[in-house]
């Protein structure tokens, strides 16, 4: 028989009324086996998300601020979902036990995992399903970083009789065996947890279920019903969810692409709609456009670098990115001409006396004739498989941005071929996102 891991993000969990039809999805499909949930979103707009309340919680906890007051507010959410949804629960012992947990832990990590904790037992006792502890299944290395293969292992071994079963996404255990503290994901990393779970169990498919009908060519934030991505690569999906759009957590293909599981986006307020498919590239139907999808993050940094015959000075750029390496700073590009180069970095990486010590470092180590830094840059990627192969999108691409008045100040065309990423002030980071949208999409 097939299985289906289904996963179900934040607002698909935020009240007792959601959480019905998400039972009625799940019955609606017996391969529906494995369920991985997120915590309680907002329910209107100016709600706060479950996950957010347990961050101020751990804020008062450890600032001697009301923690009790902070915390009430996540008890108020899970009490009002038991109660719509009639079930025969007692929240109150368990939210009683959690509170006194967090306490004793004092983990910002562990405070934040409980909103996918007390959601996961919810939902088992609505579907009558095994509860299964992500604590006790997903594992971190001694770097941080996820142990695959131990989760894997431990996945399917818990999973062994249970006809369905329900985890907590977001969080593991970190790698000191029986000490082992939990560790969270980074935010939105419940998609990472139902990721493993599907490679874990050899599932046909990985449903991720939001509160969008797919993917959509760029965020409909900022766009207007933007039009929806039928089928796109793992590698197109890994450029777009990296570069923002965050509808997927841009580590979550990782595992299912080692094993070809395809990922389908799915509305949970609208299940009948198609969604958009994820797919190895071997296996995709492209689109048929041009440019599959475009995405971008405000504030980077830029740190341009001029020095007459660079290119001929062996270890030039190895001694630049060493300053960076030894001040703990992530690169996140770095576009290069004959006697130039740029930085691209998180601005929030820089902060503080930070930035100052990294040019001044840079100017030390490599004695260049310029070094500027520009701030408050956004970037924006516009990704396709068929941006390769058509002559002349680069400078449609570019035209669109002049023609809406925006000045370009870095551009990187990355050797993936299906990606150019541009640069412009974060003032006009929604107007050039329109501009692409309007010239490849309209
Ligand atoms: P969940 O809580 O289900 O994990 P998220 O909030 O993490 O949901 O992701 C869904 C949201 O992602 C959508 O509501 C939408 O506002 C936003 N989004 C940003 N870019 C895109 C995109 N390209 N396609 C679809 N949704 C996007
Ligand atoms: N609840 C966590 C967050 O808000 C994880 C998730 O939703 O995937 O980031
Ligand atoms: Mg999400």
């Amino acid at each position: 028989m097939a299985i289906k891991v289904c996963k179900f993000g934040g607002t698909s969990m935020a009240d007792g009324n959601v959480i019905k039809s998400v039972k009625n999805i799940i019955d609606g499909d017996m391969d529906r086996r494995f369920i991985i949930v997120s915590a309680p979103g907002k329910r209107y707009s100016g709600d706060i998300k479950v996950t957010d309340l347990l961050y101020d919680s751990y804020n008062a906890l450890v600032s001697g601020g009301d923690f009790k007051k902070a915390f009430a507010a996540v008890k108020a959410r899970y009490v009002s979902i038991v109660k719509e949804l009639n079930l025969n629960f007692d929240i109150n012992s368990v939210l009683e036990e959690t509170e006194g947990r967090i306490i004793k832990e004092r983990s910002e990590d562990f405070t934040a995992s409980r909103g996918e904790y007390l959601c996961a037992r919810i939902v088992a006792g609505v579907l009558n399903a095994k509860f299964i502890d992500a604590e006790n299944v997903i594992f971190f290395d001694e770097n941080g970083a996820l142990n695959g293969e131990k989760s894997y292992k431990a996945v399917a071994e818990a999973v062994k009789d249970a006809p369905r079963a329900v985890f907590p996404g977001f969080y593991g255990v970190d790698g000191r065996g029986a000490d082992g503290k939990v560790k969270t994901f980074s935010r939105g990393g419940s998609d990472i947890s139902g990721a493993i779970v599907a490679r874990a169990v050899h599932a046909s498919m990985y449903e991720n279920w939001t509160d969008v009908s797919g993917f959509l060519a760029c965020d409909p934030r900022i766009v207007d019903s933007p039009r929806r991505i039928k089928s796109i690569s793992y590698k197109e999906l890994r450029e777009l969810s990296y570069m923002g759009a965050n509808v997927l957590h841009s580590e979550s293909i990782f595992p299912v692409r080692r094993a070809n599981i395809p990922i389908n986006i799915k509305n949970t307020f609208r299940p009948e709609d198609e969604g958009t498919l994820i797919l190895p590239t071997s296996r995709y139907t492209p689109c048929g456009n041009i440019v599959t999808g475009v995405a971008g993050k405000k504030n980077f940094t830029v740190i341009f670098i001029e020095k007459s015959l660079m290119n001929s000075e062996v270890g030039f750029i190895a001694d630049v990115l060493n300053v960076l390496k030894k001040e703990g700073v992530p690169v996140e590009h770095i576009p290069s001409g004959i006697d130039t180069m740029s930085l691209v970095v998180e601005s929030e990486c820089l902060q503080g006396e930070k930035l100052n010590r990294v040019i001044e470092e840079i100017k030390q180590s490599v004695e260049p004739d310029v070094v500027r830094v520009i701030e408050n840059i956004a970037l924006i990627a516009t990704v396709g498989h068929g941006m390769s192969s058509s002559v002349g999108t680069s400078s449609r691409l570019f035209s669109a941005i002049a023609a809406a008045n925006i000045n370009v100040k870095m551009i990187d065309q990355g050797s993936s071929e299906i990606n150019i990423i541009v640069g412009v002030s974060n003032n006009d980071y929604e107007k050039c996102i329109k501009a692409i949208y309007r010239e490849f999409f309209v």
